[in-house]
């Protein structure tokens, strides 16, 4: 076995010197702030969604909460999700005065159950939001199918799933609202920042005014030439917006991610193989019985045993290897139980996955002998 010398993140984000000369230029022409790279990139996302209406946040969490708003989601509603995510999905929810309500995952998949998302919702149900968990996609048509059937709308947290498609329709490129992030631990990135997809026209108006303080006009056209320099506040907004210095990032990353994404996978493959004979240490991320291609954002495995766990992380990190107990289920945290009630017990699934999983590194530049030293190691823990 090679020796690897150099620390092995859980991840790091691939920047081309296209991409580096890109957000020089943008340094060097004297307009950082939101301007006209931030439109090219939305024209990007725009034709990459299939044509549908993208606009850029500054984060997934800032895109998340202004689409909630947008639906109408306010104090006392209830918007359906899982435990197992990344807490911005539930605080999204809550900062809102509204209740999420988590809905137990597959044990196999990580994904939140479908099958028990009808029990879940009540006459308060405004909203179901699924997560795509790593980057495999959630079986969404039973979702969909729900939503139609009670009236309730659906926004996908999408913060794992640039590039995944579901029964062989991208993910963003149809459905009701997705939202990306490209936060640099993500499978592609603009630095920090995000998107939301969404076809409703009322809904893109006031995703553009709630991302830019309520103001009615874009701010590259008060400063351009011919703009305007008055201008009406609607309403009082957040400050959201995407930079061009971030759309220089974002713009390269989209026309890379397919390759990136290709990467991942075949590393993500790598892995499985490898891991073929440990079934009884730890479980894999379960492959669905529908078509779909996943981001290979993260790889998650759950150990057999807990108690294994911490010490597992330690020994893999004294060997220069980088790893994420990702997630936490939402319900344990203290806000969670003080403000809603939940307690342990509440999601068995998710509470077993969340005492066992952990992401092994996985990124576009992970080196083969890298790789094969995170495996040999994860292997001579377990001897
Ligand atoms: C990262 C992440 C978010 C938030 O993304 P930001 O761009 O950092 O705000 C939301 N949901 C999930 C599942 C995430 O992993």
């Amino acid at each position: 076995m090679q020796k690897v010398e150099k620390f092995i993140p859980l991840s790091r984000p691939t920047i081309s010197e296209e991409t580096i000369g890109e957000v020089v230029n943008v340094l060097r022409s004297g307009w950082l702030a939101t301007g006209p790279l931030a439109q090219k990139f939305e024209q990007k996302l725009y034709e990459y969604f299939g044509n549908r209406t993208t606009l850029c946040f500054s984060s997934a969490t800032a895109g998340l909460h202004a689409s909630l708003m947008a639906i109408g989601v306010k104090a006392g509603d209830e918007v359906v999700t899982t435990p197992l995510t990344f807490v911005a999905t539930a605080n999204v929810i809550a900062m809102l005065g509204a209740k999420p309500v988590f809905v137990d995952i597959e044990k196999g998949t990580f994904n939140i159950c479908v099958d028990k998302i009808l029990d879940a919702c009540t006459p308060k149900t405004k909203a179901i939001m699924p997560v795509h968990y790593a980057g495999l996609p959630v079986d969404l048509d039973p979702i969909y199918e729900i939503a139609k059937q009670r009236g309730l709308r659906v926004i996908e947290d999408a913060a794992h799933a640039v590039g995944t498609s579901y029964k062989n329709r991208k993910i963003g490129a149809f459905g009701d609202i997705q939202v990306f992030s490209f936060h640099p631990i993500k499978n592609m990135t603009s630095g920090e920042g995000g998107c939301v997809v969404l076809d409703s026209e009322q809904e893109q108006k006031f995703l553009s005014l709630q991302r830019f303080h309520g103001i009615d006009r874009s701010i590259w056209d008060r400063f351009s030439k011919n703009g305007s320099c008055y201008y009406d506040v609607i309403f009082p907004g957040a400050k959201s917006n995407l930079s061009d210095i971030q759309a220089a990032i974002g713009m390269h990353q989209l026309a890379e991610v397919e390759s990136l994404n290709e990467k991942r996978r075949y590393l993500a493959d790598r892995y499985r193989r490898a891991f073929d004979d440990m079934d009884d240490k730890f479980s894999l991320q379960k492959i669905p019985n529908y078509d779909f291609v996943h981001s290979g954002h993260l790889f998650p495995i759950c150990l057999r045993d807990a108690g294994k766990r911490d010490r597992f992380m330690s020994f893999l990190k004294e060997n220069s290897i980088g790893t994420v107990p990702y997630y936490t289920p939402v319900h344990l945290f203290s806000y969670y139980q003080k403000t809603f009630g939940y307690k342990k017990g509440d999601f068995p699934n998710a509470e077993y996955v969340g005492e066992r999983i952990l992401c092994l590194p996985l990124y576009s530049g992970l080196e083969e002998v890298e790789q094969d030293y995170v495996i040999s190691m994860v292997k001579k823990f377990f001897e």
